[in-house]
């Protein structure tokens, strides 16, 4: 039996529509907030109840609307902005699909004043579920006040897809820091329950502005690029190899002044710090790319999230040259900052990493330094010797004690250690086959065995000698807070620090030292990407993998033979030795029949 077809009803049709431009509270703050700037406004006030989900507020000193327009607003493909299709090639402003009021309109209800400067009464419009239920005069200053409530009261469906206040909060605030980054000149004030948790006044240019929204931290820790290629012209500021994220979220791309998110950009971006930074790490940047109207297609996408542009490969070249040569710019003259090849080889012991084993040898007394052993004192060399901006960093250190060391060889599972290959693998041989031990994998496992070990106890805790104070992105500070009990559980006691700030008051005990600012960045991003759906216990072990991903010894680093033996030993005394957290095996072994068979010997 065939089912009839019907037109949907108009309510039924917005309702569906929306679903493209209306996510969540966040979509709909975008959208409003670049209806302000479209309208010329200078200054736009976002006010946020319940993290957005219960209001949102939004009020500009814009152009206002005539009153006989109003009713326009609300209806689909209405737009004061195009007339032809081919304006959207020249449109400098970000609407022109006439779609997001109504959207907005048929799942919340809408209650706008409105006036026009030169307009003695303005105009108040009430518009619930996509009906309109009044436009009326009323006195009101001039420019637009859109208040919408009730939101997805209606789409129960979507309302169940929302997460905590706090992550809805964070979004809500990402959304106007990227229109903010693009718009200096315009002052974006933004409240949540009565507090003001955003604030970027009219700033003279982006610099300034992006000093403001990125935070200190970026500000102190990246350099201004800027290229052209062909019709397309690059600026704006990327993170020096010292800051790093853990996540892609701290890009943000701009064409035409428009937020989006490109995959092939931030690939050229990210292959500019291919040699510069470790593998899963990102960089952070702020870049703005402009071209004629006719090169990009903005057109693509609902929201206008993405772009399609005339030369993709262009466009690509354009910001990996430029950013590579912004890295190579900013490291010391005559070093060249992509040369890994120095850290990699240190010294001649680390020679292994050319691709053949070092003969074994025994550390000759003197070689033998005191106290703990310590790769920090190797990498800070290494580190001055080349890219004197990551001597910051500080690498754990194993507990082996000297003692130890001059009566024990390194070995794991009775197999004799021959050496490090490509400054990563660990390889051990014996009588019976060879093992290789991927190093990264296997200290963050022995890291993250023993932060869970000592979660369970009180004093696995320390407290900062004097705390760190660490800025943050506004939308992150709501989610920290959110997350203070749970990572209080894991030893990490944070105290929220002002609108953008943290400060780190104490830290697990059995964490080898970590710059706070990265183990702050780092939850912060964690908890942004949360999955709600995940278990208590789950994200708990996320964020404690995160912390033991970055405390761990990097690939890459060359171990001295006394490290190798102590990481052997701590291994060998952590369960569930065979995978790194993130199920990557950590030790690879091969018998000696399977490497007979390899040489078709019998
Ligand atoms: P678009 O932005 O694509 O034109 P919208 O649905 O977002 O479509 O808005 C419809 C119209 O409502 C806009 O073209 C504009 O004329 C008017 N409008 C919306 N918000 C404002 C505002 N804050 N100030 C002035 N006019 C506005
Ligand atoms: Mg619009």
């Amino acid at each position: 039996m065939t089912k009839r077809i019907t037109v949907l009803s108009q309510e039924t049709a917005n309702q569906i529509a929306a679903g493209e431009v209306v996510e969540r509270p966040a979509s709909i703050v975008k959208e409003m907030v670049e209806n302000a700037i479209d309208a010329g406004a200078t200054d736009i006030r976002v006010e946020l109840e319940g993290g957005g989900c219960r209001s949102i507020t939004v009020t500009d000193n814009g152009s206002g609307i005539e009153r006989d327009d109003v009713a326009l607003v609300f209806e689909r493909h209405a737009t004061s902005k195009i007339s032809r299709m081919e304006d959207i090639y020249t449109t400098g402003s970000f609407g022109f699909r006439g779609e997001a009021m109504p959207s907005i309109a048929s799942v919340a209800k809408v209650e706008m004043l409105t006036r026009r400067a030169d307009d003695l009464e303005g105009t108040k419009a009430v518009v619930q579920a996509g009906f309109t239920e009044g436009i009326t005069p009323a006195g009101t200053p001039a420019g637009t006040q859109i208040r919408v409530t009730d939101i997805f009261a209606n789409v129960p469906a979507r309302r169940k897809f929302l997460k905590t206040e706090a992550t809805e909060q964070g979004a809500c605030l990402d959304a106007v820091t990227r229109i903010a980054l693009a718009r200096p000149e315009v002052r974006f004030t933004v409240t949540a329950d009565g507090r003001e948790v955003f604030a970027a006044p009219a700033a003279k240019d982006i610099e300034q502005r992006v000093g403001m929204v990125m935070g200190s931290d970026f500000r102190d820790h990246s350099l201004a690029v800027y290229g052209g290629k062909g019709n397309a012209s690059l600026r704006g500021f990327i993170s020096t190899p010292s800051l790093t994220r853990s996540n892609s979220r701290g890009i943000y791309l701009f064409v035409n002044s428009r937020f989006i998110r490109d995959s092939s950009i931030t690939h050229a971006l990210l292959s500019a710090y291919r040699q510069v930074i470790e593998p899963r790490r990102y960089p952070a940047a702020v870049l703005f790319v402009d071209l004629p109207g006719d090169e990009v297609d903005i057109n693509v996408h609902p929201a206008k999230l993405e772009v399609r542009f005339k030369n993709p490969q262009e466009i690509y070249s354009l910001i990996s040259k430029t950013a590579a040569q912004g890295l190579a710019g900013a490291s010391l003259p005559g070093t060249p900052a992509d040369s890994f090849a120095y850290r990699l080889e240190p010294r001649e012991t680390a020679s292994a990493s050319s691709g053949y084993w070092r003969p074994k040898e025994r550390p000759s007394r003197e070689s033998v330094p005191h106290g703990l052993y310590s790769l920090q004192n190797l990498e800070r060399a290494v580190n001055s010797d080349v890219l004197p901006h990551v001597s910051e960093r500080q690498q754990p250190s194993f507990t082996a004690d000297r003692e130890d060391i001059s009566r024990q060889e390194a070995s794991f599972g009775g197999l004799a250690y021959l050496g490090q290959f490509a400054g990563t693998y660990l390889v051990f041989g014996g009588s019976d086959g060879l093992v290789m031990i991927d190093q990264h994998a296997a200290h963050e496992r022995i890291i993250l065995e023993r932060l869970k070990a000592s979660g369970a106890q009180q004093t696995a805790s320390q407290p900062l000698l004097v705390p760190e104070v660490v800025t943050v992105t506004p939308g992150q500070v709501a989610l920290l807070e959110e997350a203070l009990p749970l990572l209080d559980g894991l030893g990490l006691e944070l105290e929220i620090f002002g609108r953008d700030a943290v400060a780190l008051k104490a830290m697990p005990a059995c964490l080898p030292h970590i710059p706070a600012r990265e183990i702050v960045s780092d939850l912060a991003d964690q908890l942004q990407d949360g999955n709600l759906s995940r278990s208590l216990r789950e994200r708990k072990e996320k964020i404690l993998a995160s912390l033991a991903c970055r405390a761990a010894v990097k690939a890459r680093s060359a171990l001295s033979p006394e490290e190798v033996a102590a990481l052997c030993r701590d291994l060998e005394a952590t369960p569930f030795n065979t995978t790194c957290p993130h199920g990557r095996p950590v030790s690879v072994r091969f018998s000696l029949s399977e490497i007979k068979r390899m040489f078709k010997r019998k």
